[in-house]
This record gives C-alpha cells, sequence and structure tokens, in this order.
C-alpha cells in the first residue's frame, strides 16, 4: 500500500486524511494545532513533528490548509515544506488559493527537484467525510497519476486541467458563482417575506422552475429554519469571493455582481457570522 503525507487537519483535512486511513493507506500526519492529530492517531496515522519531517517520510503529501497565508507559511515557513522537499517528491496543495499562491509555491517546490499538483477540491464537509468531493487538479502529470488512488477515496470526481493555475482559478469561478447565487437567493428570500409572502411558499416556487437546484433546496430550508451549523464558513467564501475579485482586477474582467457579493459577505463577517455557514449571509441581509 502507498504511504502518503497529510499537513492540515481542520474540518476538511481530518476527514479526507480518514478516508485515506479507512481505505487502507498508511498515512503520516502534521497540523498546526497538535491535538488535531489525536483522532487520526487512533485509526493509525502516525504523526510527524514538521511539516519538513512529513514531507521527509512520504513520497507523496497532501495539504489541505486555510488560505493563502497558511499555505505559505506552511511551505517556506521554518521546518517548513521546502526543507524537505527532494528529487521526486511529490507535493499536492488541495487547499483553495489564488492561482499566483499556487504557482509561487509550484516554482519553489520544482526548483529543487520535486513535483506540484494543485487540487482544490468543490463540496464541503458532508462530501469529505463521504469520500464524494471533486478535485480540481493541475502540475505535474506524473504525480496526478500517483495521487489517484487516494483522489479515488476522496472524490466520487477528478479532473485533470493542466497548468498550475487552472485548478485554482476554476476554483475560484465555481465558488464565486456559488456565493452570488447565495446572494441574491438571500436577497429574494428577504424582499418576499418584508413583503407579506411566505418563505415556504417562495421556495417551492423557485423550486418548481427553471431555477431549482440542490444548494437552494438544501440551504433554503435551513434558511427558514435558522440553522446556520458551518458546512461550508462562511469566512471561507468570503476570502474566495475576494480572490476571484482579485482576480478579475488582475486579468481586467469587470465582476459587478461578484463584487457586490465579496461586500455583502464582508458585512456578514463584520456582523459576527465568520464560523457559521455562508448562508447565515440570510442573517446580514434580513437584519
Ligand atoms: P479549517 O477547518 O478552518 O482548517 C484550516 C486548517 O488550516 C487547519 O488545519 C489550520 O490549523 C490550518 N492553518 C491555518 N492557518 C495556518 C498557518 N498559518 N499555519 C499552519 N496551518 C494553518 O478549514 P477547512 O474547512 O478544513 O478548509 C480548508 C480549505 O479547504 C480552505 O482553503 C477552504 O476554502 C477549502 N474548502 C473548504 C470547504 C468546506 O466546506 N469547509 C469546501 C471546499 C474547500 P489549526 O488546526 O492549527 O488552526
Amino acid at each position: 500500500m502507498q504511504k502518503f503525507g497529510f499537513i492540515g487537519l481542520g474540518f476538511m483535512g481530518s476527514a479526507m486524511a480518514k478516508n485515506l486511513l479507512k481505505a487502507g493507506f498508511q498515512v503520516t500526519v502534521w497540523n498546526r494545532s497538535q491535538e488535531k492529530t489525536g483522532p487520526l492517531k487512533v485509526l493509525g496515522a502516525e504523526s510527524a513533528e514538521t511539516p519538513q519531517a512529513v514531507i521527509e517520510g512520504c513520497s507523496v503529501t497532501f495539504t489541505m490548509l486555510a488560505d493563502p497565508a497558511a499555505a505559505k507559511a506552511v511551505c517556506f515557513g521554518k521546518y517548513g515544506v521546502l526543507n524537505g522537499i527532494g528529487a521526486g517528491k511529490g507535493y499536492v496543495d488541495m487547499s483553495t488559493v489564488d492561482a499566483v499562491t499556487s504557482r509561487e509555491i509550484a516554482a519553489a517546490v520544482t526548483a529543487r527537484g520535486g513535483r506540484f499538483l494543485e487540487a482544490p477540491v468543490s463540496g464541503s464537509r458532508r462530501p469529505a467525510e463521504e469520500g464524494t468531493l471533486i478535485i480540481l487538479a493541475a502540475g505535474d502529470r506524473s504525480l496526478y497519476d500517483e495521487a489517484t488512488p487516494a483522489f479515488a477515496k476522496m472524490g466520487k470526481k477528478a479532473l485533470y486541467l493542466g497548468e498550475v493555475g487552472h485548478g485554482a482559478n476554476m476554483k475560484l469561478v465555481v465558488n464565486m458563482v456559488m456565493g452570488g447565487m447565495m446572494a441574491i437567493f438571500c436577497e429574494g428570500l428577504a424582499l418576499g417575506e418584508q413583503a407579506g409572502l411566505a418563505a415556504a411558499d417562495i421556495l417551492d416556487m423557485i423550486d418548481a422552475g427553471a431555477m431549482a437546484n440542490p444548494m437552494f433546496r438544501l440551504k433554503g430550508g435551513l434558511i427558514s429554519q435558522g440553522d446556520f451549523t458551518a458546512a461550508f464558513p462562511l469566512r471561507y467564501m468570503q476570502k474566495d469571493l475576494r480572490l476571484a475579485v482579485a482576480l478579475g482586477d488582475e486579468i481586467g474582467q469587470p465582476l459587478f455582481s461578484a463584487a457586490a457579493a465579496n461586500e455583502a459577505f464582508k458585512r456578514a463577517r463584520q456582523m459576527g457570522f465568520s464560523d457559521e455557514d455562508f448562508s447565515a449571509l440570510a442573517k446580514a441581509i434580513r437584519y
């Protein structure tokens, strides 16, 4: 059985690493807050002292970190990934970051003879637990092939999108659309309810027509019940909108709706909803 490294054991990373262990792979883990390695060790994982030690002990290592700052800290920091990278070592970053960050990490890894693949995921906490994520990979093709048995246990579908940056950009496009849809959905519910319509009727109406989709169906029910338990934390949706708007700036693409949605999510963060589900935007819009 292949041996993999896994760095970053937050909501997503813990569930993904667990699926590798359950599939019988040997897994060596590291997390900044060490206590999160406990449940993985119970399932048979080894833990390492530093990201460097994970890389040194494994031919392929996955990471699942919060944002560009975290991805850079783990890669470039003291006892970081770069210190362990050598000829042929594979580094697969599954965090959602911008293409500039991903290319910077890729350049540093390959300059030391390593191989790099970005592989952000589509899907939230439940798909991570059930191993049904969609993986958007780009970078070293041989590493993609080597990581495929692990991707098959973490996700239901993996796409290879070519050069580094394409995976990061695809992920930002998908989440930008999702954030924009959530913003207008919450505004529609707020407008309808303030105008005296029943939320259940608005949801039924939307679900009966061409706009019906699983996200509106699921989140609409939860918003009506006031259940904002995080499946995808609001702070990460705002981070992804911020990165998408920055990409639009960089390449000169106007993003009228995404920029407005970003401001709405910023307001929701300011109101204290960062750690709730991104559907908690409803509370910021209806306040
Ligand atoms: P999370 O639970 O907040 O976990 C974040 C991880 O990053 C933790 O392991 C955290 O370590 C680590 N981290 C943060 N800053 C760090 C730093 N400076 N140095 C080292 N480690 C650092 O987040 P998550 O929900 O698992 O999401 C992880 C990534 O997946 C994000 O990029 C997110 O956008 C993306 N994503 C999330 C979802 C979702 O539904 N949650 C879906 C698709 C994609 P500590 O434990 O020490 O804090």
